[in-house]
């Protein structure tokens, strides 16, 4: 679908419903405002696509909520040039959000659907990335380590294994809780085996599963 100014003058309007709703990092509000959350969408919920909510996708999982997304990415401060590892890549929309603020993304996926559908997106719109379709829990050490890591899917604990691929200084957001409501928390890399924490808020999130997703499209 195009990027006609209808979208582009609805996506104007959901920059100024987030910052009135707190959102104050203008990179973020700025990579929001500059990409299409429409070629994200499934086509049924299309008209929905600049509404603060989320929505379904592909293989059961969600598109996440644009004031979820800023509230990530604003906790990751991200630099140009960073690398971010995501888990849990859905639809692409926070990966390219992450890309556009100059970010060098590594994502993961543990449904191959959807990781293929996601890397078709953002080649389409020209956002560099790097897919892999694995279990998020291992992270991806060999490419690491990451200024930030940030997890779009709910774990009952802030998994030990990706907290190590973090550099020291290195940022990691993750919603920590149960099925129906997560914590939002930042984990500080502070030195070799110390790491400090505090918590944004609380979300709903899909949750993060072990092992991976091989069903037939
Ligand atoms: N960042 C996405 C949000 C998708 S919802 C977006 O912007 O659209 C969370 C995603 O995490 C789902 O696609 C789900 O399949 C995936 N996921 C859950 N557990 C995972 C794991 N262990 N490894 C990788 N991906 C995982």
């Amino acid at each position: 679908m195009a990027d006609t100014f209808l979208a582009k003058g609805k996506r104007k309007k959901l920059v100024d419903e987030l910052r009135t709703k707190g959102i104050t990092d203008e990179e973020v509000l700025r990579a929001i405002n500059a990409v299409p959350r429409h070629e994200f969408m499934d086509p049924a919920f299309l008209h929905h696509a600049y509404t603060d909510k989320a929505f379904p996708i592909s293989s059961g999982q969600t598109i996440s909520q644009p004031y979820t997304v800023a509230v990530q990415t604003s906790l990751l401060n991200v630099k140009k040039r960073d690398k971010i590892l995501e888990i849990g890549t859905g639809s692409g929309y926070q990966c390219a959000i992450l890309a556009e603020m100059g970010a060098k993304v590594y994502t993961i996926e543990r449904h191959r659907e959807l990781y293929m559908i996601a890397q078709r997106t953002l080649s389409a719109l020209g956002y560099p990335a790097d897919f892999f379709y694995g279990d998020g829990y291992e992270g991806k050490a060999q490419y690491g380590p990451f200024d930030g890591i940030v997890i779009t899917a709910a774990t009952p604990e802030i998994p030990e294994k990706l907290k190590y691929q973090l550099k020291t200084g290195g940022r990691m957001v993750v919603p920590v809780g149960n099925s129906s409501s997560q914590v939002m928390t930042l984990v500080v890399r502070t030195g070799d085996i110390e790491f400090d924490y505090s918590t944004h808020g609380t979300f709903v999130f899909v949750p993060m599963l072990k092992g991976t997703v091989n069903k037939q499209m």
